[in-house]
């Protein structure tokens, strides 16, 4: 297994920087945003440990559309509860930041190659939130979201997370939110992990120590074991968009890599400047 870095750690190692890091978080279920637990508590220490960034682009497992990468320009997103079956303290939730239509719109024209285009109704679904309202509890940094196509090849998200890479040197905090081991159909509530689980999120771990990113984007070659880590790959795609907006020069920082209800995994990490 990999050395998880404890956050202590991670925190002397975010160096001052004028190129921000990129970070992905395994979001697991809405519940987090109100428990107190293991994830509400790094996720805490996370925002506290990276640069102020100027805004935030949220690539969430929740927003797919097929045929455009859409963005949001809303000036005030709004906080939507794409759930059902949850406490009302879960629907009560909300997460006031002004959106940046000006960055948004550059977002645009960034992505024209990858048919970007301008949405403003859709906001902040609980794969931004529920993680968002931990990191920058104060709600005061600006925050929109980009969606992710599903009509593509997995190497489309690896492409996109490269062209908005050059963002990242213009204070702008790059936040994929999916899970790296994501099949709600098999969850199990016997504390056990499945064989599935296990070694995809461990091959994950290992093609990322080694960049090998193209290996992680080969359905091919990935095969059932793929199709029984994510039934569909809506919350594998932010992970590779995070991959593409790293570069060789950065350090590869681990978080919480547990795998919940047995096929959940929560692994996370951050990508920063060396
Ligand atoms: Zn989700």
């Amino acid at each position: 297994m990999n050395t998880v870095q404890t956050l202590s750690s991670l925190r002397d190692r975010l160096k001052p920087s004028a190129r921000m890091p990129v970070v992905f978080l395994g979001h697991g279920s809405p519940m987090n945003a109100i428990e107190d637990n293991s994830y509400a508590r790094a996720w805490t220490n996370l925002g506290q440990a990276l640069p102020r960034p100027n805004a935030i682009l949220v690539v969430s497992a929740h927003w797919m559309t097929r045929g455009t990468t859409l963005v949001d320009i809303s000036r005030h997103p709004k906080t939507i509860h794409d759930f059902y079956g949850f406490p009302p303290e879960l629907f009560a939730q909300t997460y006031p930041a002004s959106g940046d239509p000006e960055l948004a719109r550059t977002v645009v024209s960034l992505l024209a190659s990858h048919h970007g285009a301008e949405d403003d109704t859709w906001g902040l679904d609980h794969g931004a939130w529920t993680i968002l309202k931990f990191l920058y509890p104060e709600a005061d940094v600006p925050v929109f979201q980009v969606s992710i196509d599903m009509s593509r090849d997995l190497t489309y998200q690896l492409e996109i997370g490269k062209i908005l890479s050059e963002l990242r040197d213009r204070g702008v905090l790059i936040l994929g939110s999916g899970n790296v081991v994501h099949n709600l159909r098999a969850l199990r509530f016997d504390g056990k992990q499945y064989d599935f689980a296990v070694e995809f999120d461990q091959l994950f771990a290992d093609k990322m120590e080694q960049r090998d990113f193209a290996a992680l984007a080969d359905r091919h070659a990935l095969g059932s074991l793929l199709q029984m880590a994510h039934p569909s790959v809506d919350h594998y795609l932010p992970a590779l968009t995070i991959a593409g907006a790293s570069d060789s020069r950065d350090s590869l920082t681990w978080m919480t890599d547990t795998i919940d209800l047995g096929s959940v995994s929560m692994r996370s990490f951050v990508f920063h400047a060396a």
